[in-house]
């Protein structure tokens, strides 16, 4: 019998064990929560890598995790006992400037991706902070300060090249598997590997502008109730922000792609929404708003976060955003909360297009917290689950990649009855055994 059990001189990459000198660094994800240890982890340097770790992990029968920005709250990337599928190694970017496409392989960061593009003045939807993974945030969906102008990052793959559950390199694009093609467009990891996403990329130029004023929560209803009236006016070069962060200021304002020159217009209505007790209007360069968020995202610390989508945003969803999950928003060690505005290209693609959902989702909301002694896990995860279910009466949905500990109820919000019924037949047609359980999981039927 052949054996497929991977020796470290049949792989392009590495394996590590337990005990290796690399393995805990392997192990080791964004959220500082989780602490699971693989029975041993491919970290993958070709397509052929990622076939040899699908058939090991079926062969010995073993879990199996995939790793690309390890940004899954709940750490699905490491199966405790399994075979954690690392791809990072595969995080190139290849850019064709004159066909405005980018090859991505399927372990790469979105900053390698911005960074290649925009050598050019391209880019594509990518999230907010550079070292989330390409892999988990464009199988879910893929939100970003360009998706109101060009659609998330998911409308803006042209092709997935993917190792199935039996060890198959296939692609998928509108002509190729165009059902596969449909599912992997918000279908989250529930399909297969993909080692790489074909990115149709935007002369965007290299500038942005940002703008944010501050106010105090007792004065912030009418503030955000104005800034929710212009908020349907927008120009799509705009997203409209709103969050309470650890300053306990209500901070209202927009980002802006493109001619900082053009998004200033939109200043003195900003302006005249109140008195702010602070302000910034700042113009980074695309690459730089794009980093902003990094050090506030970043790796090593205990985390927790929930989300809702809303289609619309009365006076009583601000009020309990505004209270965050409390009384009168007072209180010590309260989760930061934030709104960001959809619209635009996102809802002008078709609902049947893809699998992703919720296309007429007026803002998302999102609370999350961080903190570092272990201590506080209980109290500070109850605190965020306050807030989400203080706007929950308010919620249409959810986004996939904002799902937590929601479960199957969770993937119940994030797709409608007829997707998870169309969705429930493509896992039925390309992984019947559930090989690929560790994400927001679409059963198959006979599971
Ligand atoms: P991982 O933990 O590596 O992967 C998560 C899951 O995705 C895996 O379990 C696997 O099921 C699947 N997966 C990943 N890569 C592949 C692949 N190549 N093939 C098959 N399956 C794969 N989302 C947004 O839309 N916009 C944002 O601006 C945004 N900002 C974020 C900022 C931070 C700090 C964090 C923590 C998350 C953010 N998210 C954002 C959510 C993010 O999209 C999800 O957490 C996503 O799952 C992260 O993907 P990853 O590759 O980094 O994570």
């Amino acid at each position: 019998m052949t054996t497929t059990n991977p020796t470290r001189d049949r792989l392009d990459g590495q394996l590590l064990l337990p005990g290796d000198a690399a393995y805990d660094e392997a192990r080791t994800v964004w959220n500082a929560m989780v602490d699971r240890h693989p029975r041993m982890i491919i970290r993958c340097a070709s397509v052929g890598d990622v076939v040899t770790a699908v058939r090991t992990a079926r062969e010995l029968d073993l879990e199996i995790g995939v790793r690309c920005g390890g940004h899954s709250v709940l750490g699905l990337a490491v199966p405790d006992g399994g075979l954690m599928i690392d791809l990072t190694p595969l995080g190139g970017v290849r850019v064709d400037p004159v066909r405005r496409v980018a090859a991505v392989q399927g372990g790469a960061l979105l900053g390698a991706l911005d960074r290649a593009a925009q050598r050019h003045g391209l880019a594509t939807t990518a999230g907010n902070v550079s070292h989330t993974g390409v892999g988990g945030l464009t199988l879910g969906g893929g939100m970003g300060w360009l998706a109101r102008q060009y659609g998330l990052a998911c409308d803006n793959v042209l092709s997935y090249q993917l190792v199935t559950a039996d060890g198959q390199v296939i692609r998928a694009s509108r002509t190729e598997h165009p059902d596969l093609f449909w599912g992997l467009r918000g279908g989250g990891g529930n399909f297969g590997i993909v080692t790489e996403f074909e990115f149709r990329l935007h002369p965007v130029g290299t500038r942005a502008l940002l703008a944010e004023y501050s106010f105090p929560l007792e004065s912030a209803l009418p503030v955000l109730r104005g800034w929710r009236e212009l908020n349907a006016q927008a120009p799509r070069q705009a997203t409209f922000t709103a969050s309470i962060g650890r300053d306990g200021l209500a901070t209202v304002g927009f980002v802006w792609v493109g001619d900082p020159r053009r998004g200033r217009r939109l200043l003195p209505e900003f302006a005249a929404l109140g008195r702010p007790v602070a302000h910034r209007v700042i113009e980074p360069s695309y690459v730089e708003l794009q980093r902003m968020d990094d050090v506030v995202g970043r790796h090593a610390l205990r985390r927790y976060s929930k989300g809702h989508y809303l289609r619309e945003f009365p006076d009583a969803a601000i009020e309990a955003f505004l209270r965050r999950g409390t009384v009168d928003g007072g209180g010590e060690n309260l989760p930061n909360v934030g709104l960001q505005a959809y619209g635009g290209a996102i809802a002008d693609v078709p609902d049947d297009d893809a699998a992703f959902a919720h296309r007429g989702t007026m803002f998302e909301y999102g609370t999350g917290i961080s903190w570092a002694d272990p201590a506080e896990d209980a109290d500070r995860m109850a605190a965020a689950r306050r807030a989400a279910t203080a706007l929950a009466p308010f919620a249409s949905g959810v986004y996939v990649n904002a799902l937590s500990d929601d479960g199957a109820d969770g993937v119940r919000r994030a797709y409608p009855a007829a997707k998870l019924a169309r969705l429930t037949g493509l896992k039925d047609a390309y992984d019947p055994h559930n090989v690929f359980h560790l994400n927001q999981n679409i059963k198959p039927t006979s599971r």
